[in-house]
């Protein structure tokens, strides 16, 4: 079997840092591309740390206080990778606290086998415990969220185990062991499961932050898609459905009643002297009418029917199965609703004039049915308003 030991660490750590900065230079990128998803910046962070750690692994030589600063830049890195994991969640400040503590800790114990009781094998120690650590808190924050894919944060997980586990093994290793020459640290061939690592966690880390940055990314898309779906599918002012969804709505079911020769009933409302309603008590009270009337519509109608507003002061409802005398006894029942209508400012009751039609054989598309509606609610109109009228064709 090919000896771990016979890999050359030094030429691991140009590895590491040949993969970083492209891992790097991809995660500014990314940022530049998506500036409002925070996982980039912190990627791109990360590998300019972890980039910064291994020029340092290899110039630092003996002395404490720069692999002490390479050790330091290797965990924030991990921090960082934690915290781009994170996504849009905010870093609490509990979480953050504790970090920072647990960070001040490290760099304590770090300085203390660096400068007062100089033991490099416990130096690294501190180094590979602290980092398992931090693995140990990616793992975490990995499986925390909910609706996670499995697979990716399966896949990613046992990376991060795997570099706790080989890490926390070393840290051990060199707490338990004897005095080691400073040289054998990072550029020995101990050093080579840790870096092996350190390249796992660049190469499965960025795909990991990949692959979730694109899920935020869908989400996202999904969420908006879903607010202009209901956006255009639902009037604003009044809750009902829009013209295009209500004109669905009497498509779909006009093909239904065709297939299953039932009958079919169509509403059309126009508010009576609206436009001296909105001169006379404004366009506030206006409005608020039309939301009143959209309310007190949806409150007298079934549940199998479907009311929408077509435009303006106009309005309509689909009957589905309702026969000639069921869309005229709902109509008069609305008629009278409305008349009860109160909207704070408004002087005068609102009244509506109501056409009624019923799906005819010559009714071959939504339209006709609709003016045929429409005709007959005109027909009220000109009757003076205030009244249900059927077109009778
Ligand atoms: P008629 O009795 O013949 O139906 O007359 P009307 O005044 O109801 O009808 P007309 O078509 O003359 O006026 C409709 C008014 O409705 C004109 C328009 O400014 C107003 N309107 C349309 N949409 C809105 C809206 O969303 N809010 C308010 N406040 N007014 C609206
Ligand atoms: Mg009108
Ligand atoms: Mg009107």
């Amino acid at each position: 079997m090919f000896p771990l030991s016979a890999l050359h660490s030094p030429t691991l750590i140009y590895a590491a840092l040949a993969v970083a900065l492209p891992m790097g230079a991809l995660a500014i990128a990314s940022g530049r591309a998506l500036p409002d998803l925070p996982g980039p910046r912190h990627w791109a962070a990360a590998a300019v740390c972890v980039s910064g750690a291994l020029v340092l692994y290899i110039t630092a030589g003996a002395s404490p206080t720069w692999s002490m600063a390479a050790d330091v830049l290797a965990v924030v890195s991990l921090i960082l990778m934690r915290e781009g994991l994170a996504g849009a969640a905010p870093a609490s400040r509990g979480r953050m606290l504790v970090t920072v503590a647990l960070l001040a800790v490290f760099v304590a114990i770090h300085l203390w086998f660096g400068q007062v009781e100089p033991r490099p094998e416990r130096r690294a120690a501190v180094a590979s415990a602290g980092m398992a650590l931090a693995a140990l808190s990616i793992v975490w924050e990995l499986c925390r969220p909910a609706g996670r894919p499995a697979g990716l944060v399966m896949v990613a997980g046992v990376m991060f185990v795997g570099m706790a586990l080989g890490l926390g093994y070393r840290a051990v290793e060199m707490a338990l062991g004897g005095p080691r020459p400073v040289e054998a640290m990072v550029l020995g061939p101990e050093a080579a499961i840790p870096l092996l690592f350190v390249i796992a966690a660049q190469v499965g880390g960025g795909a990991a932050f990949c692959g979730f940055a694109g899920l935020q990314v869908i989400q996202r898309l999904r969420t908006t898609q879903a607010l202009l779906e209901r956006a255009v599918r639902e009037d604003g002012l009044t809750g009902l459905a829009s013209r295009r969804a209500i004109l669905e709505v009497l498509r779909t079911e006009i093909s239904a009643a065709r297939r299953q020769g039932h009958s079919l009933g169509l509403l059309v409302l126009d508010i009576d002297q609206f436009k001296r309603i909105n001169d006379v008590c404004g366009h506030v009270v206006g409005d608020a009418v039309l939301a009143a009337f959209g309310s007190c519509l949806a409150g007298n109608i079934r549940a199998a029917d479907r009311a929408g507003r077509l435009g303006g002061e106009e309005f309509a409802v689909v009957m589905p199965g309702a026969s000639l005398a069921d869309a005229e006894r709902v109509s008069e029942r609305v008629r009278l609703a409305l008349g009860g209508i109160a909207v704070p400012g408004l002087i005068d009751p609102i009244a509506a004039s109501i056409g009624v039609a019923i799906l005819g054989t010559a009714d071959h598309a939504e339209v006709t049915l609709l003016a045929r509606a429409d005709r007959a609610m005109y027909q009220a109109k000109r009757a003076g308003g205030n009244q249900v009228a059927v077109d009778e064709a």
